[in-house]
């Protein structure tokens, strides 16, 4: 999860990065562009201006007209994707051409760039939409026209520039965004004036009812992602007003190019990422399984080493680390500690006489017997050997002992198992019970056990069946160290 986590992270951040870098060049290029077409236009206005200022010159007007022409228009007019510079008279007749001398005999009066300022005085610079020239076979163009009035302000007529809208083409075409991005330059009003990629039907369409037109007139630059209006894609936009003209650029990239490469280095990392967690997974459950098989083997060895395997209680080796643990712990707590040393009567007898089998299903069902009559948590039963067993009772006096003794020498006698080699023809045991308490010690576990084995022959020796109790030292008790085993 955390290699998914980072990954996730990672990806999210390369994203990130896609989009910035996208809306850095966007906004670059959009810079460009309007600095060139506000430069251009710039220039073509000025030699307009200076139309204007020549024609309310009467000395100029009264020039030979080669020279007049010669005067009035520079040779900026002159340069590629410029079109005419005309003035017309109230009626729309050219009255001076750019292009002619004397100017070629066309009536402008039906185009917008005449009718606006005959219409209004207050139109200023006026773009008007593209159209086709009449004057030549040239393509496409647009006018870019400013009001002559008389001296007492009426209508006196036109001075127009055209521009081929070529020259945006070429613009627009010169740089690279992707197969799904656009260029495109709109009259502030929403009208298109010239679309990367070129189509010829969407030049002079009015984009102004759709959404994405709408955040273009609420800022004089910005960027946002909208759907197109013209193709239905999804773009990020970045637009710009161009200085001092009523134009707006707009460029556009398709999300689908930004996030493209995002997208193919996604799908890899993603893949790779994946690929990881599952084989950690894998590794992980094998090696969790194993861990499982080899704690579950470890706790069967445990249970065997410290397991009798023919009576289900206690090993030797169990007995002697309870008896080591339980010893430190009844010297620690000043607590007392006792244990019951057991020996079956006559059992190799038993063992003539009933056979070997006969003799482990008798031990069996004593150790049963033992291991029934004590309940108290702390309390360990161990086979100590052959058919004898032995009780540890923690914090357990020496009556507890003897009772409890007491309990399991019975049990076994009610069991009534017959013994033909014993006095009383049933199995029986006999039990020496040792007490470390108070000031009754033993200097070590050693000397305990020996005490309660030799109890135990004490029992043997006077009559079989019964307990016999191991006798201490109270000498020893002064010692304030665990004493050795
Ligand atoms: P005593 O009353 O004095 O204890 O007499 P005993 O015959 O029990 O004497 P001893 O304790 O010396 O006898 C041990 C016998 O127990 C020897 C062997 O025949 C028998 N024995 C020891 N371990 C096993 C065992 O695991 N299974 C069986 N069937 N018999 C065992
Ligand atoms: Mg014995
Ligand atoms: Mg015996």
């Amino acid at each position: 999860m955390a290699i998914a986590t980072i990954g996730a992270g990672a990806l999210i951040e390369m994203r990130q990065d896609a989009f910035a870098r996208a809306q850095e060049a966007s906004s670059n290029l959009s810079l460009i562009l309007e600095r060139d077409i506000a430069r251009n236009l710039e220039i073509f206005e000025l030699s307009m201006h200076s139309v204007i200022d020549s024609v309310k010159d009467p000395e100029i007007l009264r020039l030979n007209p080669a020279i007049r022409q010669l005067v009035l228009f520079d040779r900026s007019t002159n340069a590629t994707d410029m079109g005419s510079l005309l003035v017309t008279d109230e009626q729309g007749n050219l009255v001076l051409d750019s292009r002619s001398t004397p100017p070629r005999p066309v009536n402008v009066a039906d185009r917008d760039y005449f009718k606006v300022h005959h219409d209004s005085a207050t139109a200023g610079l006026f773009i008007s939409q593209p159209f086709q020239p009449r004057l030549t076979e040239q393509a496409q163009s647009i006018g870019l026209s400013r009001r002559l009035s008389h001296a007492d302000g009426s209508f006196a007529g036109i001075v127009v520039g055209t521009l081929r809208l070529n020259y945006f083409r070429r613009l627009f075409e010169g740089t690279k965004l992707g197969p799904g991005g656009t260029i495109t330059l709109l009259r502030d009003d929403g009208i298109v004036l010239m679309r990367r990629p070129y189509d010829p039907a969407t030049v002079g369409r009015s984009i102004a009812a759709s959404a994405s037109f709408a955040p273009l007139v609420q800022a004089p630059e910005g960027s946002f992602v909208g759907i197109a209006a013209l193709d239905g894609n999804e773009r990020l936009y970045d637009f710009r007003h161009v200085a001092n003209f009523p134009l707006v650029v707009v460029v556009g990239l398709s999300t689908d190019d930004i996030y493209a490469e995002w997208r193919k280095r996604a799908w890899l990392l993603g893949g790779l990422i994946l690929t990881l967690d599952i084989a950690i997974l894998i590794l992980s459950i094998l090696i969790s399984r194993q861990f499982e098989r080899r704690q579950a083997m470890e706790e069967h060895l445990r249970l065997m080493v410290n397991t009798d395997g023919l009576t289900g209680i206690g090993s030797r080796r169990a007995l002697d680390e309870a008896a080591d643990i339980e010893w430190r712990r009844a010297w620690r707590n000043q607590q007392p500690l006792s244990l019951l040393m057991i020996d079956v009567d006559h059992f190799k007898n038993f063992n003539d006489h009933y056979g070997h089998a006969g003799g482990d299903d008798a031990l069996a069902a004593v150790a049963r017997c033992i291991a029934s009559n004590i309940r108290r948590p702390g309390d360990y039963a161990a086979r100590y050997g052959g058919e004898e067993f032995a009780v540890l009772l923690p914090n357990t006096g020496l009556d507890g002992a003897i009772a409890v003794a007491e309990k399991i020498r019975s049990a076994v006698q009610d069991l009534v198992i017959p013994n033909a080699g014993s006095a009383n023809r049933i199995l029986t045991v006999s039990m020496g019970v040792a007490c470390a308490e108070g000031r009754a010690r033993f200097p070590g576990l050693r000397f305990f056990f020996n005490a309660s084995d030799e109890a135990l022959y004490k029992a043997k020796s006077s009559g079989r069946n019964r307990i016999a109790v191991a006798e201490t030292r109270p000498e020893i008790q002064a010692h304030s160290e665990i004493p050795e085993h």
